[in-house]
């Protein structure tokens, strides 16, 4: 039996529809391959091999070796010395690709994935994404941050050095801006923000939960689009990773870990992407907290979306969220 679930954050539906798992197929699962990099001793994320990426934005180091370092892109989307300005020509509107594009090299060693990473790797993670949002706010021509991660060529990474995005954008994206207006709009309605209502309502329903600390609450969303979707979430009123505290930095660090080890031990090297949620720039303010909550969302690429997802913007999920946050949480 599939039915469709309707996600009160996105506005959208979701098909879910279990039964599909079973669809026989002749195409066999072919390895990750990353592209850019066959011959491991050219990678440019590891230590001693410094020379080969763009000069280094910052570092956080211990006994004088780097630990966790960012850099700019050196295949950057968006550049920071262009001007930033829209144009038209003709009937076309455009704007300059003017932005920044930062890599996180997460760990100085190769063979590290974010499921071996231990405390102090996540706190130096958070704590440089920190710094990097913290210091682009600064510069009043960004609207947004978009923080991100992608692991494994099916979730579009070319790279296996484990790394992860930052790119800052002179205009808010048209599904930032509508998600913007409408948690507004529930605020004024309900005095309470749409994403702690979510929880609420998760944590009574009880079958989505994997895991919750103090501070943050770890599950897999009621009407996800991808199988085995999950969500970090802060239970407090916290609506960028700049308002963090250190024990709001060491709070997520243990759940992120917490989620990390499940993923791996439940799903293996599997593709994903984390995408890593800050209210937007251009609304940062200090009634932000009141309406948008800061939270992570970790989506595996284990099936492909296709034309119907293209046509409709509607996923098909064969894996109901309280199966995958069972087994999430039976995994120690
Ligand atoms: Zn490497």
């Amino acid at each position: 039996m599939s039915d469709f679930r309707y996600c009160k954050l996105t506005r959208e539906w979701t098909l879910f529809a279990p039964e599909r798992l079973k669809r026989p197929s002749d195409l066999h699962n072919k390895k990750d391959v990353y592209l850019g990099e066959i011959i491991h001793e050219k990678c440019p994320f590891d230590m001693g091999k410094e020379e080969f990426t763009p000069n280094e934005i910052t570092r956080i180091s211990q006994d004088g070796k780097w630990q966790c370092r960012v850099v700019p892109n050196l295949y950057n989307a968006l550049s920071i010395d262009v001007q930033s300005k829209s144009s038209r020509e003709s009937f076309f509107e455009t704007y300059s690709g003017f932005g920044a594009h930062e890599v996180v090299i997460e760990t100085p060693n190769h063979e590290k994935q974010i499921w071996d990473f231990d405390y102090n790797d996540f706190l130096n993670y958070f704590t440089i994404i920190k710094e990097r949002a913290v210091n682009l706010q600064k510069d009043d021509r960004f609207a947004y941050l978009s923080v991100f991660k992608n692991y494994g060529k099916d979730a579009g990474a070319s790279m296996s050095h484990s790394h992860s995005q930052i790119m800052a954008l002179p205009f808010l994206p048209k599904k930032i801006k509508e998600e913007i207006v409408y948690k507004k709009e529930y605020f004024n309605e309900h005095k309470r923000a749409l994403m702690d209502d979510i929880v609420y309502e998760e944590l009574n329903y009880q079958k989505n939960i994997i895991s919750q600390n103090s501070e943050f609450v770890l599950f897999c969303p009621y009407a996800s689009k991808f199988a085995f979707e999950a969500k970090i979430v802060s239970k407090k009123k916290l609506s960028s990773i700049t308002e963090f505290s250190k024990t709001d930095l060491s709070a997520l660090c243990d759940i992120t870990k917490e989620f990390f080890s499940k993923f791996h031990k439940s799903l293996g090297e599997m593709s994903f992407n984390m995408i890593i949620k800050n209210a937007p720039y251009e609304e940062y303010n200090d009634k932000t907290k009141e309406y948008f909550r800061f939270y992570i969302e970790i989506k595996p690429r284990i099936y492909k979306q296709a034309g119907f997802e293209l046509d409709s913007n509607m996923y098909i999920n064969v894996m109901l969220p309280e199966d995958a946050a069972k087994i999430y949480k039976e995994s120690k």
